[in-house]
């Protein structure tokens, strides 16, 4: 089980968790909580590191940001206490939970849960701080940003659970955002493929790098809310979103539709460059110093050369690492010999996403049909297996994720 930072907000919160805990545990399994900061908590202390020093050093980073998570599971195992239920922590470096690579984002490589079973056989339930581990060198490490899902995953794999239940504050994976369309639906199920590709293009339930590792451990994840009653469905009845192998949706989910979901990401900004030269090695110079400053292109266009052997390229980078794109970009104005360099943050990136597409034909072209209906105008595309992005301006972001729900049929009809 994995309880997020709204769910941990708060003394109140954390005994409704605790309570949410205790009656999985008296209904048989044995369990293991992985829990987050409370809301708000990590933001706090990532600030005192940048006031004690902009050029904070990252391994004293770490010892600061996590004990976000330290207070949360002791509090939680206190308030498990409480109701009766023998529980205690386990900090990252007690478990161990090895982790490898760099401070402030690292990775976990091992974890030695060879106790932790023989306690949670004994009925004790092990309550693990989110987000941190331990170095090869004994020190404490955090797992980037959001990383207690990948924490509560990991654990998962582990201990080889059943079943890794993510409390959050929504109920589920839905169709689109339902602050934007009301006739969005409640998932019953999604692929571990369509969830990265969800979570990757602005679906901000889970953390990325979770999916991809449940995906490789095989664990069974489900989201579901916290925010719920005591005499709510038991979680065992499945009242969120599984995410599951493809393997395991065959034959079990009849109603599925070709489109799963559809994202929107308002943190794109878009790059042109005119005048490139069209020849070899061209687009070799301009992406290679993004490349090399660990900038994450997305789009890419490349128009057909006008005379005179020129074109203009077009692609996306993070709204957040636009400046930085720009400055390399002049930098390399000469080796790139473009024109004019022209951004624009005024984009949205709008996708749809669904497995069912790799097997059916025309669903790009009812999206591009659907947007052109109403007026919007696409910039550019991308596609994978079971993706269709477009790139538009953003004031039609919410029109376009209402058009498009409705043209693949996932509005939900009135009960
Ligand atoms: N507390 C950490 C964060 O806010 C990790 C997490 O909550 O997943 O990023
Ligand atoms: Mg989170």
């Amino acid at each position: 089980m994995k309880f997020g930072g709204t769910s941990m907000a708060g003394t109140e919160r954390i005994r409704r968790v605790a309570r949410i805990v205790k009656r999985q545990q008296d209904a048989g399994h044995e369990v293991a909580v992985v829990v987050s900061a409370m809301a708000g908590e990590t933001d706090r202390l990532v600030n005192f590191c940048r006031e004690a020093n902009p050029l904070y050093d990252p391994a004293e980073y770490d010892v600061v940001v996590a004990s976000g998570e330290q207070v949360t599971s002791g509090l939680l195992a206190i308030a498990l206490q409480a109701l009766g239920a023998q529980a205690r922590s386990w900090l990252g470096w007690q478990l161990p939970i090895n982790t490898v690579e760099a401070h402030a984002k690292a990775r976990v490589d091992s974890i030695d849960a060879d106790a932790l079973i023989a306690e949670m056989q004994k009925g004790v339930i092990a309550v693990i701080p989110g987000f941190q581990g331990v170095s090869e060198k004994g020190r404490i490490t955090t797992l980037g940003r959001g990383g207690s899902d990948t924490s509560a995953v990991a654990v998962a794999a582990a201990v080889k659970a059943d079943r890794c239940d993510i409390y959050t504050d929504v109920d589920g994976v839905y169709t689109t955002d339902p602050r934007i369309v009301t006739k969005a639906r409640k998932l019953r199920h999604v692929t571990y493929e369509e969830m990265l590709e969800l979570a990757s293009v602005g679906a901000k339930v889970l953390q990325t790098r979770s999916v991809g590792l449940a995906m490789k451990e095989g664990v069974r994840v489900q989201v579901l809310s916290s925010f719920i009653d005591d005499d709510a469905p038991a979680a065992d009845t499945i009242p969120g979103t599984m995410i599951v192998g493809d393997e395991e949706l065959e034959g079990m989910d009849m109603e599925r539709q070709l489109i799963t979901g559809i994202a929107h990401d308002k943190n794109e900004a878009k790059i042109t460059l005119t005048r490139v030269p069209d020849k070899p090695g061209a687009v070799a110079n301009i992406f290679g110093p993004l490349a090399d400053a660990a900038i994450n292109v997305d789009m890419i266009i490349q128009n057909v050369g006008r005379d005179k052997g020129e074109t203009d390229v077009t692609f996306t980078v993070p709204a957040a690492d636009l400046a930085r794109s720009m400055d390399l970009l002049e930098s390399a104005k000469e080796a790139i010999g473009f024109n004019r360099i022209i951004p624009d943050t005024n984009v949205a990136k709008i996708s749809v996403v669904g497995v069912g597409m790799k097997s059916h034909a025309g669903v790009a072209s009812t999206m591009f049909k659907a947007l052109a209906d109403r007026g919007v105008n696409i910039v550019a595309i991308s596609t994978s297996e079971i993706k269709v992005s477009v790139l538009i301006e953003e004031d039609y972001t919410e029109l376009a994720v209402r058009v498009l729900h409705t043209a693949y049929g996932l509005d939900a009809v009135e009960a």
